[in-house]
């Protein structure tokens, strides 16, 4: 396989978040390799992730030949290891990476799925849905979903215990017992807090805490994931296989969230579940029901569950339709996607 052309640019998708992810956000690449297949991915990194990928990945993988997608990856690595273990560089990866995956398999004539596994496709994926009360909660499950997950950043970093329980009552009440409750505080608490809350919530059968500290304090997640009586879920804002080993050597917690589109790509994620196979983590991809995590999801996880698709994010096609019985994944060569409008 040699890749002879690459691009990769940001597209406009209306009523994306005015955070971080629209100054750093999603950008789109295309390759194409010299037998003329075109391969499409998604990483992160915004004008910075294309710099990267204009200045050194397309230097390093440009006109070089591979045997797979993980040879390609490891050169990319390689290549940037000096400033570009964490962040931006590992979210430019993503899109290439992602990009190499899809023409790799479309030169086969098989689906990402295809290649990761002998099996038959599932029918449906089961899905949780990120919900900010117990009114989208219910509405969440009334649509199907197993399970949802509280987004309680806005609480701020000092919440009064008792407002995240009266939140996570109402929503077990409206639930009952049987669908899972996951709580995301986005990284906002510290450790006196992240204890208080699970204290305070933790008769209501709570799946997991969600980035209750910040991704650079990994004592703090060692300590919590041993201390708090609910499990301790993290690595959103994680990268590459390397980091993820740490996330498993320290025991940082029990659940690995990786998001393909940012910690490395498929090649990453391939190798984070071998990690975490290794260590006896659970792995719930962050965003899994888009299209890029769904095949790793379907072909390597023992206990599936995708979590919903961001849906500001418009400028690809082939975003998986949830329906009432889980998530399908696409059909078709690659990963089933296409720049939005294009066909
Ligand atoms: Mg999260």
């Amino acid at each position: 396989m040699r890749i002879k052309r690459m691009r990769a640019w940001q597209p406009v998708c209306e009523s994306a978040p005015q955070d971080w992810r629209s100054l750093l956000g999603q950008i789109l690449v295309e390759i194409e390799l010299s037998t003329g297949t075109i391969g499409l991915g998604v990483g992160g990194g915004g004008i910075s992730g294309i710099h990267v990928i204009d200045s050194v990945i397309s230097e390093c993988v440009l006109n070089n030949s591979y045997d797979s997608p993980a040879e390609a990856h490891a050169a990319m690595v390689t290549h940037t290891s000096f400033y570009g273990r964490k962040g931006i560089v590992p979210m430019a990866i993503s899109g290439v990476d992602l990009a190499i995956w899809d023409a790799f398999a479309k030169e086969q004539k098989l689906s990402v799925f295809e290649l990761l596994s002998d099996q038959q496709p599932p029918d449906f994926l089961p899905m949780y849905q990120t919900v900010f009360d117990d009114r989208e909660a219910s509405a969440a499950v009334a649509d199907g979903k197993q399970a949802v997950k509280l987004h309680v950043e806005r609480y701020g970093d000092k919440p009064d215990p008792a407002d995240i329980r009266s939140l996570v009552k109402a929503t077990r009440d409206k639930l009952g017992a049987g669908k899972s409750i996951m709580i995301d505080a986005f990284g906002r608490w510290n450790v006196e807090t992240t204890l208080e809350i699970a204290s305070a919530i933790v008769e209501f059968d709570i799946e997991w805490i969600e980035e209750p500290v910040g991704p650079e304090a990994l004592d703090a997640y060692s300590f919590l994931n041993a201390k708090s009586p609910i499990p301790i879920a993290g690595g959103e804002h994680e990268y590459l296989k390397e980091g993820f080993e740490d996330l498993a050597v320290r025991q940082a917690v029990s659940v690995f969230q990786p998001d393909i589109n940012w910690c490395g790509g498929l090649t990453t994620l391939i190798d984070i579940y071998r990690v975490a196979a290794d260590y006896g983590v659970r792995v719930v991809p962050h965003r899994g029901s888009e299209p890029y995590s769904l095949p790793a999801i379907a072909a390597l996880d023992s206990e599936p569950l995708a979590e919903s698709a961001r849906s500001w994010f418009t400028a690809i096609d082939g975003i998986p339709e949830p329906t009432r019985d889980g998530v399908k994944l696409n059909d078709g060569a690659g990963f089933g996607v296409s720049v939005a409008g294009a066909s």
